[in-house]
């Protein structure tokens, strides 16, 4: 069973390297090292304090505007995802293999919730049938209160 987690773990890997090269980009230190630190915490919001922090420990010489240019880098390949929360601030998420990579935030608490495929589903078949619009960026994000945050107010 670990066997196999593995075996996806290094599938994954080896995939996403394999965009960089395809796009002919260098695979420096410092990148390999954020890739890894991502996909080390696939299932996690990382916020940008830890990716630096996780950097400048490990790589020697790297400095925030080189990694700010790598996140842009794998945000533009689709590899993360960008999500600012409100209160904790900007936060990186892996969304490479991720079917789904929809949220809805609380403007309050900051707490990131995936919204759920089938409802996905639904906002997309609007938007086919009204514009004949489709897949374009599949990245959407909802701000709003979330339930916890909502009956603490009244
Ligand atoms: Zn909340």
């Amino acid at each position: 069973m670990v066997h196999l987690q593995y075996d996806a773990i290094m599938k994954t890997h080896r995939d996403v390297l394999s965009i960089l090269k395809a796009k002919n980009l260098r695979l420096t230190p410092a990148r390999r090292a954020l890739i890894q630190y991502i996909l080390d915490n696939k299932t996690k919001q990382i916020s940008l304090q830890n990716i630096n922090n996780y950097l400048e420990k490990n790589i020697k010489g790297v400095n925030r505007s080189s990694i700010y240019r790598n996140l842009e880098l794998l945000k533009k390949l689709e590899i993360i995802q960008e999500l600012n929360l409100p209160k904790k601030g900007k936060h990186f998420r892996y969304a490479f293999d991720n079917d789904i990579h929809h949220f809805y935030i609380c403007k309050k608490c900051g707490k990131a919730t995936n919204i759920e495929k089938s409802l996905y589903d639904r906002i997309e078949k609007a938007l086919k049938s009204i514009k004949g619009f489709l897949k374009a960026d599949m990245s959407i994000v909802f701000y709003g209160s979330c339930l916890i945050c909502k009956e603490s107010r009244a």
